[in-house]
Parts: C-alpha cells; sequence; structure tokens
C-alpha cells in the first residue's frame, strides 16, 4: 500500500515539544488519561502506557492545585523512564490561576488546551483568556483553542440567537449551533492573535457528537483558516459504536484531507485498556493508508470451515505479538510497520491471501489436524504442525523481520 498519498489542506506547522502537527508533517495520534493527575504514580503510568501504544502526545487534565502541583514532577519521572511525550495541559475554569500558580507546570507541559466555553463570565473572561494566552507567550508554548458543542460561550450564543432572529432567512438551528462553534473557535484564536500569540503556535478543534454535523463543521472551519486542525468526536461512546462513529467522522475529513491530529474518544468499557483509543486511531490511519504504525493481520472472518477455535487464536495471538514487538522493532527494523501479514482459515482463499502478504499461514479448515503451510513472499516455505504452530509462526515472523 502506498502510504501519505493523499493529499493534505494546507497549514502551518505548530511544534507541541518535539513534534510537528500541521500539513508538512504526518497526522498526529494523540490520547488522553483518566487519572487524577494530582495522583502523579498513576497518571505516570498510564502516560507511559498510552505512549508505548503509539501516542505521540498525551493530554492531562489539569484541574486543581494538587493536579498543577504534580505536572513537573510527572514531567520529570517520565524522562527518567526514557519517555519524552509531550504532556499538554487540559485546562477549564481556573486555568488562568494554576498557570500563574505553579510556574513549574506551565514549564512542564508542552502544548494548553483552552476552552474559550469555559475561561470565565462576563468581563472575567477576557482577563482570564489573556492570562493564559499570555501564560503561552511567557513561556513559547502552543495553545490549542477546543470549543465543544457541550459548552460554548453562552454570551456568544445568546448574541448569535438574537442576530440569527433579525435575518431575511434565519439559520437552521443546526446549522446555527455549527456557525456558533466555528466563530468561537476563529474569534478566539483571531484574539489570541492580537495579544501576541504568533498564529503558528495555535491549533483548533471543534468537537461535537454527531458524525455528520462534525463532518459540516471541520469542512468549513477547514476551508476558513489555515491553523492546524485536532480532530475527534467528542463523546464518541462505547464499544463498537464509539469506534463506528468515530472512524466514520474520522475517514470521511482525512480523505479530504482535513485533520492534521487526530483522538479517538472511547468510554472505557470495565477492564478495557485506555491504550485501545491509540490502536483505533492508529488503524483508521493505516487503513486509510495514511500512515503505517504496525504489521496489520488480514484474516479471514472464518465460516462453517472453521469451526474449532483454534483460527481465531492464531489470528489474536499473532496480532497481538506484532503489535508487542513493535516498540523494538520500530527502532531497530525502519520500514517493519508496511510488513502485511495473512492469517487464514482454510484452503479456500488461504493459499491465494497468504501468497499475496510477504508472510502468511493458511489453515486446512474444518476436522483437520492442525496443519499449515506458511508463505513467505509468494512461496511456500514450510508446513507447521501440531499445538505449537502460533509460536512456530512467530519464530518465522522474526526471523522474516531481522533479514
Ligand atoms: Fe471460510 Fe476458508 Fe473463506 Fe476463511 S478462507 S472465510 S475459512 S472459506
Amino acid at each position: 500500500m502506498d502510504y501519505q498519498t493523499l493529499s493534505r489542506r494546507n497549514t502551518k506547522t505548530v511544534m507541541i515539544g518535539h513534534v510537528p502537527v500541521g500539513s508538512s508533517s504526518p497526522v498526529v495520534v494523540q490520547s488522553m488519561t483518566n487519572t487524577d493527575t494530582a495522583d502523579a504514580a498513576a497518571t505516570v503510568k498510564q502516560v507511559y502506557e498510552l505512549w508505548r501504544a503509539g501516542s505521540e502526545v498525551v493530554r492531562i487534565t489539569v484541574n486543581s492545585p494538587e493536579a498543577a502541583a504534580q505536572v513537573s514532577s510527572i514531567r520529570r519521572q517520565l524522562d527518567d523512564f526514557g519517555c519524552n511525550v509531550p504532556l499538554v495541559g487540559d485546562f477549564h475554569f481556573n486555568g488562568h490561576r494554576l498557570l500563574a500558580q505553579y510556574p513549574d507546570c506551565a514549564e512542564a507541559l508542552a502544548k494548553y488546551r483552552i476552552n474559550p466555553g469555559n475561561v470565565g463570565k462576563g468581563s472575567k473572561r477576557d482577563e482570564q483568556f489573556s492570562a493564559m494566552i499570555k501564560a503561552a507567550i511567557d513561556y513559547n508554548k502552543p495553545v490549542r483553542i477546543g470549543v465543544n458543542w457541550g459548552s460554548l460561550d453562552q454570551a456568544k450564543m445568546a448574541r448569535m440567537m438574537d442576530e440569527n432572529s433579525k435575518r431575511v432567512a434565519p439559520l437552521t438551528a443546526d446549522a446555527l449551533m455549527r456557525e456558533m462553534l466555528i466563530q468561537s473557535a476563529l474569534e478566539n484564536a483571531a484574539e489570541a492573535e492580537d495579544l501576541g500569540l504568533p498564529s503558528d503556535r495555535i491549533i483548533i478543534s471543534c468537537k461535537v457528537s454527531a458524525v455528520q454535523d462534525l463532518i459540516k463543521v471541520y469542512r468549513d472551519l477547514g476551508s476558513r483558516c489555515d491553523y492546524p486542525l485536532h480532530l475527534g468526536l467528542t463523546e464518541a461512546g462505547m464499544g463498537s459504536k464509539g469506534i463506528v462513529a468515530s472512524t466514520a467522522a474520522l475517514s470521511v475529513l482525512m480523505q479530504d484531507g482535513i485533520g492534521d491530529t487526530i483522538r479517538v474518544s472511547l468510554t472505557p468499557e470495565p477492564g478495557e485498556p485506555r491504550t485501545k483509543e491509540v490502536v483505533v486511531a492508529q488503524e483508521i490511519l493505516q487503513t486509510m493508508g495514511i500512515r503505517s504504525f504496525t504489521p496489520l493481520v488480514t484474516a479471514c472472518p472464518g465460516c462453517g470451515r472453521t469451526t474449532s477455535t483454534f483460527f481465531q487464536e492464531l489470528a489474536q495471538s499473532i496480532q497481538r505479538y506484532l503489535r508487542d514487538q513493535m516498540p523494538i522493532w520500530r527502532s531497530q527494523y525502519p520500514g517493519v510497520e508496511t510488513m502485511s501479514v495473512a492469517v487464514m482459515g482454510c484452503v479456500v482463499n488461504g493459499p491465494g491471501e497468504s501468497k499475496l502478504a510477504n508472510i502468511g499461514i493458511s489453515l486446512p479448515g474444518t476436522g483437520e489436524v492442525p496443519v499449515a503451510p506458511v508463505y513467505v513472499d509468494g512461496e511456500k516455505t514450510v508446513t507447521l504442525k501440531g499445538e505449537a504452530i502460533a509460536d512456530d509462526f512467530k519464530v518465522i515472523v522474526e526471523e522474516y523481520v531481522r533479514v
């Protein structure tokens, strides 16, 4: 597959620490912790896990003095573990105070996320917004003006609704909401520039929870500015619904070249690792041919010819193994992430798909002892037998990667 063939909307480049975000750089995968930032040990552990899974930027909430007090320590501990992932501080309501009172926190963060709807009310709003932008200027940090459907600036909403009611052809309620989001983002970005923040230190997002609204908002937003855009469906939901909704929305927009950094916001089910959102984001980018992260396994769905669980277990075991190896393989074997692996259930499509992959294995189907021919670069090389097929196949994969 050819990667990076889709053309992107032209944007400025914003540096989040050492990670460039914008149209001349790869689309960046990011995620967010769900630990209490005041609990530094738990936050360090989760940031580290997200980074190991492939998150290139990690956001943490900075919602209290206790949280702000821990940020520089979290940064130091991550550095001690060799984890240099940039940390973004998520600020609401009291960000102006926390950035002023905790200079170590302001310094340790690589970017500040500001939600214009949650900055303050009335005359306080301008003052508090200015204080946060001033901190970004003083500490040489970029910001994300992150507008959210659920927390729009109430004063701006009231003003725009009033103006809309006086129009000859008023916007529909949905169109007005979308326009409010976009205007809020653009006006706040312009205000930040007026306060002295350079335009190449501003990223914008306008998150909503409905797929069609997100697509309309970002298409419009993308045509009205050249700031890099952070893309994500907010409150996407749990399980398959969250994954499908995020995939649908992000895929359509990225096919249009819109989106410079993405987050897949999934509600974890009990026992589910937080890293799942990183895996899903990577898989969206990889299956669309935009970036590659880990060898993807082509596996058939199985059918009446694969009635034992051996086939499913083999496919899952191989996929898990490949993903687990990537932190080491990525640095040692450049290009390994584009390798293709096929795990097929029977002789109907198995040999054909296996020959098309770099490495493929094909089981015989129902009722037969586990016997599996292996194909390397289109040629049948060996036939594996018995219960250790998965382990034997992993050894062959490892040898292939090393050569
Ligand atoms: Fe069924 Fe074989 Fe096709 Fe897999 S390759 S779906 S086992 S017929």
